[in-house]
């Protein structure tokens, strides 16, 4: 079946064409560079199957277009699956599929990794020894043993996540719509409502999807009821917090430290090189202007073990599609709001 495949880089192509080969009947991947939106919708005209990643725009307008250009199924290579409308896909009768699990461990070990680069200030240090400075003025850091860290979202990422840090001493708080008994079987694990996460953590990781329930999830508000120099973790998705509230939270130091890999308005900057260009997005500026503050560019998914994992289920559930059986990777309109 032939498939339009946007915002690939050379990375996503290896893997999938490793994962399309292996395939009894491989499918016909046309690739693209550029991001999948409204504007770009026409390359895809007369593609059943249109595969995107997480900063295409599908929105209403977009799948639209590619509804009446004969496109039939959108494929996301990701587990998150905020970036379509899935409302107006049904509508359309455009079918979803997404990668609900490739690599947990993944996202879960980057978010443990910006923890331990942000308490130990390891990018400070790494470039103080390379410029022969052997001082440890602002480099102290805090035992992880026995501090207190919050999960939000406590599903495959947030628990393994939970696991890791169980493993370095700390005490585990969760919170979560649907509590997971896997959770609850983390030694000293336990769930509290939301204002006692964000009142007795030491560290905050934030693993729930975006969905209108959880946009902004940090704001103002929220932020005012977390411990003073608290750490405040995202690698889930850029619109659980609210930036804005977070450089306030920073500057009057009841934020003691940041690490993000996913940004509000990532879209515009993520996964591409803006070395030569001046960036005009003035919160990001100013954030990534703190010293108490990590950013990494989208990439916690990217371990070569992921990629093989997001390739395959990719290319399954298009097989599935294409033979009519049933879609268990399916996005529900249900599970989107
Ligand atoms: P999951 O579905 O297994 O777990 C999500 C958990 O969040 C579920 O237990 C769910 O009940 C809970 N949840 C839903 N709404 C909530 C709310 N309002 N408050 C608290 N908890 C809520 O998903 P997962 O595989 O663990 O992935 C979590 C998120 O990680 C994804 O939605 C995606 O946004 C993000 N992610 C990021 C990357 C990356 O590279 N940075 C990669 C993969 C996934």
């Amino acid at each position: 079946m032939k498939v339009a495949v946007f915002s690939t880089r050379s990375y996503d192509r290896y893997f999938l064409d490793r994962a399309n080969i292996a395939n009894n009947s491989p499918h016909q991947l046309e690739y693209f560079e550029t991001k999948l939106n409204s504007k770009t919708a026409s390359l895809a005209n007369g593609f059943p199957c249109v595969c995107i990643f997480v900063n295409d725009v599908a929105d209403q307008t977009t799948l639209k277009i590619l509804a009446e250009q004969g496109t039939e199924l959108i494929a996301l290579r990701c587990a998150g699956y905020n970036m379509i409308d899935a409302q107006a896909a049904s509508e359309l009768g455009l079918r979803v599929v997404r990668v609900p699990a490739y690599s947990p461990y993944a996202v879960a070990e980057h978010a443990v990794g910006l923890i331990l680069m942000l308490n130990r200030k390891l990018n400070k240090a790494y470039n103080r020894v390379r410029d022969d400075n052997f001082t440890l003025d602002g480099l102290l850091g805090f035992d992880l043993h026995k501090s207190t860290v919050g999960v939000i979202g406590t599903g495959n990422i947030g628990t393994i996540f939970a696991q890791i840090m169980q493993g370095f001493g700390c005490h585990l708080l969760g919170y979560d719509v649907n509590p997971n008994e896997d959770f609850t079987a983390i030694a000293g694990a336990k769930y509290v409502d939301l204002p006692e996460l964000l009142a007795k953590s030491d560290i905050i990781s934030l693993h729930c999807p975006l969905v209108p329930s959880t946009y902004h999830l940090i704001n103002q508000e929220t932020i005012q009821q977390m411990k003073q120099g608290v750490m405040l973790i995202n690698t889930s998705r850029g619109q659980l917090v609210n930036t804005r509230a977070v450089i306030d939270g920073i500057k009057s130091g009841r934020i003691g430290y940041v690490g993000l890999d996913v940004y509000e308005e990532e879209d515009e900057l993520f996964f591409e090189d803006h070395s030569n260009n001046i960036i005009q997005d003035d919160t990001f500026q100013l954030l990534q202007s703190f010293q108490n503050v990590v950013i990494t560019a989208h990439q916690a998914f990217f371990t070569k073990d992921a990629l093989i994992a997001i390739a395959q289920t990719t290319i399954a559930n298009i097989s599935s599609w294409e033979q009519g059986n049933e879609l268990i990777n399916e996005v529900k309109v249900s599970e989107t709001n």
